[in-house]
């Protein structure tokens, strides 16, 4: 609750700012906020394709907005946001494959600049096709979501090559508990920073508010009921890493070291880590993913408690004068590193 509550507080800002702030927030272009919604879908199974128009600084649901649905430059469908904004047509693809329709607003009625188009992905695959489930803040996304608030975080360090290798093989599925709010943001970094296409799964604002452990629960299981193979699941959270075991997910825990010298930081991430199954990898950074996707390399939660372990002792016999940090590097005696500020739980 106390993070779902930070998140909250991160996010009112967007309720209450101008449209300056929601540009940098949500990065909007002018009055209008776009949000389209991407989906998977088996072939020869219908889906809904869903915008959503948003205006003014409590970002209201616009009504009777003409909401425009190309597909290769064809125009598609044309429907109305209806009384929550929201603008929705079927599609039906027969085949699988990846089918992105360009979102247009039509600026006819509209006060202000009509929102820049947007992209909505179908991303249709067989039932058998090989999935990955993978996270975005601090997993793709080497900052917490404070830095996606202001500005443009970079990649994870490796990250984007080996998810570039990832996708050969699996189609890869960007499922984050970020508000849909989010969405044009999330997909242009997704670009910009060359990680491989795929559909992006935001929270709605009912799955935000479950807290993240049971909206990806739920998303993840909705997601196994149609397609048999999801295979992997990368994520910095202890709940991301039990949510992908319990789906049968092989789970990677990109586990996140206390960045501090206070005892009771270590002491609490060991006590979480002698809770996971020992089939769950958890690992440090994306180099150790690559090995153990690519290599055979194995991390069992037993090496990093040891690890953690090893640490705690050394805090004790040092009293917390020398504790080194996640680089290994010790904190001169007296001086304690600044506390990483908690990003809330995306
Ligand atoms: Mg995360």
């Amino acid at each position: 609750m106390k993070v779902l509550l930070a998140t909250l507080a991160g996010l009112l800002p967007l309720s209450l700012a101008g449209c300056g702030t929601q540009k940098v927030l949500l990065g909007t272009e002018g009055h209008y906020l776009l949000t389209t919604m991407d989906e998977m879908v088996l072939p020869g199974k219908s889906v809904s394709l869903t915008a959503r128009v948003q205006a003014g600084d409590l970002l209201r649901p616009q009504v009777g907005c003409v909401v425009r649905f190309y597909r290769d430059g064809c125009l598609y469908r044309v429907t109305e946001t209806d009384q929550e904004g929201l603008g929705s047509v079927r599609f039906r693809p027969d085949r699988p494959g990846d089918f992105p329709f360009e979102v247009v607003i039509s600026p006819v009625g509209l006060r202000d600049t009509a929102p820049a188009p947007q992209t909505l992905r179908v991303c249709c695959r067989a039932q058998d096709a090989p999935l990955v489930i993978v996270d975005l803040d601090k997993t793709i996304v080497a900052d917490g979501f404070h830095a996606v608030l202001l500005g443009n975080p970079e990649p994870a360090d490796h990250s984007p090559p080996v998810m570039q290798r990832l996708a050969q093989t699996h189609t890869i599925v960007y499922l984050t508990h970020r508000p849909d709010y989010f969405s044009k943001k999330s997909k242009t970094w997704i670009e910009q920073h060359g990680f491989p296409p795929g559909p992006v799964l935001l929270s709605s604002l009912s799955g935000f508010l479950k807290g993240s452990e049971a909206f990806k629960s739920e998303r993840i299981a909705e997601l196994r009921r149609r397609f048999t193979r999801l295979e992997i699941g990368i994520g910095d959270k202890f709940s991301d890493a039990l949510a992908y075991h319990q789906n049968v997910l092989k789970a990677y825990l990109l586990v996140q070291l206390p960045s501090s010298s206070r005892r009771e930081d270590w002491e609490s991430l060991l006590a979480d880590l002698e809770t996971l199954p020992p089939e769950i990898q958890v690992v440090r950074d994306w180099h150790q993913i690559d090995a153990a996707l690519f290599r055979q390399a194995s991390y069992p939660p037993a090496a990093t408690i040891e690890f953690v372990r090893e640490q705690i002792r050394r805090l004790s016999q040092t009293n917390a004068a020398s504790m080194p940090n996640d680089q290994g590097v010790a904190q001169p005696q007296g001086e304690q590193p600044p506390r990483t500020v908690e990003s809330p739980g995306l």
